[in-house]
C-alpha cells in the first residue's frame, strides 16, 4: 500500500483514517466514512483501484467536478474516465470500450446511470473491484443535501452482491449515517467517523466597522493567495467584487442571479487562479474542488453554524495553513432574525432561531473558536488551547467579569437555584415588580446590586456563563438557573473569568496552529507558482492538479536539485516526477543561481533526506557571502562592498540577510538604527507576518525594505515561539 501510493501520489504517510478503511476495502469489506473535507477521501478509493485487479466505479453527483477528478487521477497515471450526459455519443462508446477492454481503473458516473439498465447490463460484463459512493449524504433525506437521483442506489448491493461498496461524505449525522447504510444495504460495514477538527484552519473574528476596506486591508495582506470572500446578498456581492476590483484585487462575483455561462467562467477563472478572490453567495461552494482556498472571508453573519462549517471547509483543502475570518456585527442579527421570523412552521422557526443564536455565540463569546465549533457537532476538543484561534492565540482582549458574574450567581444562590434568567436579572437591577415583592425577593441582599449597568448588560452576562459551562439551565418547559462546579469555584473567588471585550486589541502573535508549520521560502514559492500555471495552461487544468501549495511550499522548503531529492517531496508520484520533476528543478536551480544566499536548508547527498529530518543548523553557502563577512566586518558599508565585489547591492543585502540569521556577529546597529529595530520587531508581530511588504506599508515610509529584511532575519535567528513570549 505504501508504496503504491507513494509511487502514484507521492505521498509518504496516510492521513488519519485513511489506512484503515483501504485495507478494509482491500479486504472486500463494506465502508462507510465520515472525514471532513481535506481529508483525502479520494484515495481511499483510488489507491485501492490501483491495486485491485477491475475497475473502481465511483459515483459523484456532480457532474461539473468530475472532469477535474479524471484529470486529476490522470495526472498521477492512473487510467480514469468518466460518463455523463455531457459526453457525446463517439466520446461515450470510446469510454465503453476501454471499460470493456478492462483497461479502466477509475470510472466516474453520475448516479442515474444506475437506473439505466442497458448500462447496468454491460456493468455485468466487466469485473468491478469495487463501487465507491461520493457524497453519500444525497441518499438521505435525512441530510443537507437530498438528491432523488441517488435513490436509484438503493440497489446497488442486490445487483452486485460480490462487490464491495464504500460510501463517504463529509457531513452525516449519525442518524444520517444509519439512514444511509440501511438504504445503501451495505453490508455490516467499517465505520468511521473521523474528527471534524480541521487543525490548518485558523479561526478569527473581528468586529465589523467598514467592512469592506477591512477586507481590502486582509487581501493586501495575503498578496497572491486565494481566497473566497461570502456575503448574503447578491447586490453586496456585486458591490464589494466591484469595490475590490477598482483597488487592484482580481475579484469576480459569483451569484445565482448571474448567467449561467458567467458563473462559469468566474468559477473556472477562480479554480486556475486567474482571479485570486471569489466575492460569493452561499451558491457558490458545492463543486469547489480547489484545494489551495487560503481563506474564507465571512463579511456577514452566517445564519448558522453548519453553514459556516461547510463555507469555511473550503478553505486549506490541502492541508497548509488557511485562514477563516469572519467579521461580526450584532447589526446583522435583525435581518437574519427578519427571515426566520417569516418561517410558518412553528418548530421549524424555533429551531432555526436556536441555531442563530449559536452562531452569535461563537462570534460573542470568550471561548475558543475551534472547541466551539466542535462541540456544536458533538465532538469534546481536549486540548485546553487550540493555538490557532484569536481566542487562544490571545489576538483579542478580555475583560474580567468575575464581579459581575459573582453577582449573578449569588443572586441564583440566595433564590435557592429555583429561577429563570429573566427572574434572576429583574433581582439583579433591583426591578420593582409584584412578583418579586411577593417572593420577597426584594429583600435579598443582592437585589438591586447590578442596578447601574442596564438589563441588556445582565443578559449578555447571564449568555456569556451559560457559554463558558459556569452555570445552566435546567428543565425543559420552565428552564431555572444552576451553578456548576466552574460556577461555585468562581462565586468563592477560587477562580476568574472573562469575557471578550469589544474593542479590538491590536498584537497578534506570529504562532500559527498547533501543528507547527515550517515556514517555506516565498519568494521561490511566487516562481514555483507562476511555473505551474504555465504548465495548467498548457495542460488545460487547474494549477491546483499539477502539484499542490502543499507540494510547492516543501519544495520550497528543501530546493531540491535532482529527480532522486525530487521525488522525496510530497505529492510527487511517479507520473507527475517523469513529467514535470525536471522542469521545476529546473526553475530551482536558476533560483539559486539568482540568489546565493536564499537557500536556508539544503538537502545534500550526505545529510540527506528531510520530510521529518531535523531542520538543522543553516549553512552559509560558499564563499561568496565569506567575502561579503570579511569587507563588512573592515567597516566598509554596503555600497562600498557592492563596488569592492563588483555585485549589485541586493547581493550584498542578500548576504547580510543570511550572516545574521546563522549569527554571524553582525553589527546589525550599523544596518538598521537602533531606536527603530524594537519597532520594526514589534511590527512583524503586530501584523503576524514574516512578509515584508506589509510591515514597509505599515511603517509609511519610515522604514525601507531592507531594515524590515535585516530585522526580520535578526528575528529568525531563534525560534520565532520563543520570541514572542519574551
Ligand atoms: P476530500 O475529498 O476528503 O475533501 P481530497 O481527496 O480532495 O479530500 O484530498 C484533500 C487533499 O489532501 C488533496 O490535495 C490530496 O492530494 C491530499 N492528500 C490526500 N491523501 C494524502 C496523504 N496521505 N498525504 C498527503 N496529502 C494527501
Ligand atoms: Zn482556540
Amino acid at each position: 500500500m505504501l508504496d503504491t501510493m507513494k509511487k502514484v501520489f507521492g505521498f509518504t504517510s496516510f492521513l488519519p483514517d485513511q489506512e484503515t478503511i483501504i485495507r478494509n476495502i482491500l479486504n472486500r469489506k463494506d465502508v462507510f466514512a465520515v472525514l471532513p473535507t481535506g481529508g483525502g477521501k479520494s484515495l481511499c478509493y483510488q489507491l485501492p483501484s490501483k491495486i485491485l485487479p477491475g475497475t473502481t466505479v465511483v459515483i459523484s453527483p456532480l457532474i461539473s467536478l468530475m472532469k477535474d477528478q479524471v484529470d486529476a487521477a490522470q495526472e498521477n497515471g492512473i487510467s480514469a474516465s468518466y460518463l455523463n450526459s455531457s459526453l457525446n455519443p463517439v466520446e461515450r462508446s470510446e469510454v465503453y470500450r476501454d471499460l470493456k477492454k478492462g483497461d479502466l481503473e477509475l470510472l466516474y458516473i453520475a448516479p442515474e446511470r444506475f437506473v439505466m439498465s442497458n448500462f447496468l447490463e454491460e456493468l455485468k460484463t466487466v469485473q468491478i473491484s469495487l463501487f465507491a459512493i461520493d457524497e453519500a449524504h444525497c441518499i438521505s433525506e435525512w441530510g443537507h443535501d437530498f438528491r432523488p437521483d441517488y435513490l436509484s442506489l438503493t440497489h446497488i448491493t442486490s445487483l452486485f452482491p460480490d462487490i464491495p461498496v464504500a460510501a463517504f461524505t463529509a457531513t452525516a449525522t449519525v442518524k444520517v449515517q444509519d439512514d444511509i447504510i440501511k438504504k445503501t444495504g451495505l453490508r455490516t460495514p467499517y465505520v468511521v467517523r473521523a474528527s471534524f477538527n480541521r487543525h490548518n484552519l485558523f479561526y478569527q473574528v473581528k468586529r465589523k466597522e467598514q467592512v469592506e476596506s477591512q477586507i481590502l486591508n486582509f487581501i493586501h495582506e495575503h498578496e497572491n493567495e486565494s481566497g473566497i470572500v461570502y456575503r448574503t446578498t447578491r447586490d453586496a456581492v456585486l458591490k464589494l467584487a466591484d469595490f475590490l476590483s477598482k483597488h487592484g484585487v482580481r475579484a469576480l462575483p459569483y451569484h445565482a442571479g448571474l448567467p449561467a455561462e458567467e458563473r462559469k467562467r468566474n468559477q473556472e477563472a477562480f479554480s486556475r487562479d486567474e482571479a485570486a478572490v471569489m466575492v460569493a453567495t452561499i451558491a457558490f461552494g458545492m463543486g469547489i474542488d480547489k484545494s489551495n482556498v487560503r481563506f474564507v472571508i465571512h463579511a456577514d453573519l452566517p445564519k448558522n453554524i453548519e453553514s459556516y462549517y461547510q463555507e469555511t471547509g473550503r478553505a486549506g483543502r490541502d492541508g497548509e495553513p488557511a485562514h477563516c475570518l469572519l467579521y461580526f456585527s450584532r447589526g446583522d442579527i435583525p435581518k437574519l432574525k427578519y427571515f426566520i421570523d417569516g418561517i410558518a412552521d412553528d418548530k421549524e422557526r424555533e429551531i432555526a432561531t436556536d441555531k442563530l443564536y449559536r452562531i452569535i455565540r461563537y462570534a460573542s463569546h470568550n471561548i475558543c473558536r475551534r472547541s466551539y465549533l466542535l462541540e456544536y457537532f458533538g465532538e469534546n476538543y481536549p486540548a485546553e488551547n487550540c493555538g490557532a484561534c484569536d481566542i487562544c492565540t490571545g489576538m483579542v482582549e478580555k475583560i474580567d467579569i468575575t464581579i459581575d458574574a459573582q453577582i449573578i450567581m449569588s443572586a441564583m444562590l440566595r433564590t435557592g437555584q429555583r429561577f429563570g434568567i429573566r427572574h434572576t436579572i429583574d433581582i439583579v437591577c433591583g426591578a420593582n415588580i409584584k412578583r418579586i415583592r411577593e417572593l420577597r425577593h426584594d429583600k435579598i441582599k443582592t437585589y438591586g446590586a447590578g442596578k447601574h449597568k442596564d438589563k441588556k448588560h445582565w443578559h449578555f452576562l447571564v449568555d456569556e456563563l451559560l457559554v463558558q459551562d459556569v452555570i445552566h439551565q435546567d428543565g425543559d418547559k420552565y428552564p431555572v438557573l444552576k451553578l456548576t462546579k466552574k460556577g461555585i469555584d468562581i462565586l468563592y473567588g477560587k477562580e476568574t473569568i472573562a469575557a471578550l471585550k469589544t474593542e479590538e486589541k491590536k498584537k497578534r502573535p506570529l504562532a500559527l496552529g498547533d501543528e507547527g508549520f515550517t515556514p517555506y521560502d516565498e519568494y521561490l514559492f511566487e516562481k514555483l507558482r507562476v511555473l505551474r500555471k504555465k504548465i495548467a495552461e498548457e495542460q488545460n487544468v487547474p494549477p491546483y492538479i499539477i502539484f499542490s501549495d502543499r507540494t510547492l511550499h516543501e519544495m520550497c522548503r528543501y530546493y531540491p536539485g535532482n529527480m532522486s531529492d525530487m521525488q522525496r517531496i510530497s505529492g510527487v508520484g511517479d507520473t507527475k516526477l517523469e513529467q514535470y520533476g525536471e522542469g521545476f528543478i529546473r526553475e530551482i536551480k536558476a533560483y539559486i543561481n539568482e540568489n546565493p544566499g536564499r537557500p536556508e536548508r539544503q538537502s545534500s547527498a550526505e545529510q540527506s533526506f528531510f520530510p521529518h529530518a531535523n531542520l538543522g543548523p543553516k549553512r552559509i553557502k560558499g564563499e561568496t557571502i565569506q567575502k561579503t563577512h570579511e569587507l563588512f566586518e573592515k567597516g566598509l558599508s554596503i555600497e562600498q562592498i557592492a563596488k569592492v565585489r563588483n555585485l549589485a547591492k541586493s547581493t550584498i543585502e542578500g548576504h547580510l540577510e543570511q550572516l545574521i540569521r546563522d549569527r554571524k556577529d553582525i553589527d546589525i546597529n550599523r544596518l538598521v538604527d537602533p531606536a527603530k529595530q524594537d519597532e520594526i520587531k514589534e511590527s512583524f508581530l503586530i501584523l503576524n507576518t514574516w512578509k515584508l511588504n506589509p510591515i514597509v506599508e505599515y511603517f509609511n515610509g519610515k522604514v525601507s525594505y531592507e531594515e524590515a529584511k535585516f530585522v526580520r532575519a535578526l528575528l529568525q535567528q531563534n525560534d520565532s515561539k520563543k520570541i514572542i513570549e519574551k
